[in-house]
């Protein structure tokens, strides 16, 4: 069985402990607005126009966006790093896209990892199947659990889809004590209302001191410009960036309430 990624980055550091591999699956359920990853959405390869310029001159070329792999073939590079993952208390991440939308492969992949004694991540949308959660979540040493929107309609309107699997899958992770890490991507205009804050950290109190730490990921410009110079057939919107001022309020709302945030990721 082969599994579609788009990116193997070696060498990470901000997408869990340590020096971490990153595998990145393609393809994704959502429709973010604001998609920092257009070239992770669709389920299939892709062809875009790379452009390059160099001394006034426009060179184009034609390139393929994700490529088949194996899990042995996966588990090759990723065994590449893995002194660095001893020495550094690191290991593997795998996100996307959604890599529960490669249900099998990811599966295949964790249980490599967890023979391996090689320490796993998962960055989720959390929009899953109950039923595949179940099955794999004890393969899972740390969910980056991404919350996007406590709003169901606006949370339709933004990604495409209910929020009310993902926080439901959330509660019961946590009632099973894993290990999860909070991810909010702030995107003004969009999910960084008083409002949106104080139902997000209502829920976050409920799971308090099981899930503590959260990550504020701050929406880039360069995210909706990407799909533009892929060449993506993506609208693009036009969203501002958080300034310092706001992404120090969210931060201290949850810090009050004993969370402990970073920004970045
Ligand atoms: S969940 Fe992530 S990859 Fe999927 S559409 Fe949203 S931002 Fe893009």
């Amino acid at each position: 069985m082969k599994g579609l990624i788009f990116d193997i980055k070696r060498l990470a550091l901000h997408d869990g402990p340590g020096i971490r591999t990153t595998v990145f699956l393609k393809g994704c359920p959502l429709n973010c607005r604001w998609c920092h990853n257009p070239e992770s959405r669709c389920f299939d390869t892709e062809l875009y126009m790379h452009v390059d310029k160099l001394e006034g001159k426009v060179f184009k070329k034609q390139k393929e966006i994700g490529y088949w792999m194996t899990v042995n073939e996966a588990m090759k590079e990723i065994e590449k790093d893995k002194i660095f993952f001893e020495e550094s208390g690191g290991g593997v991440t795998f996100s996307g896209g959604e890599p529960f939308a490669q249900y099998e492969f990811l599966t295949g992949l964790l249980t490599a990892c967890r023979n391996r004694s090689i320490h796993t991540a998962l960055d989720t949308t959390g929009y899953i199947k109950r039923e595949q959660l179940k099955n794999v979540y004890k393969l899972v040493d740390l969910f980056l659990y991404d919350l996007k929107h406590m709003d169901d309609k606006l949370h339709k309107k933004f990604t495409g889809v209910s929020n009310k699997l993902i926080i439901e899958n959330l509660e019961w992770l946590s009632n099973r004590k894993r290990n999860i890490k909070i991810r909010f991507p702030v995107v003004p205009g969009y999910n960084d209302s008083e409002k949106n804050i104080d139902l997000m950290r209502a829920l976050l109190e409920e799971l308090y001191p099981d899930v503590k730490h959260i990550d504020l990921l701050p929406y880039h410009k360069m995210a909706s410009s990407k799909a533009e110079r892929l060449g993506l057939k993506q609208q693009v919107y036009e969203i501002e960036e958080p300034d310092a001022f706001k992404l120090g309020s969210i931060r201290k709302k949850f810090e009050e309430t004993g969370f402990v945030v970073g920004i970045g990721g």
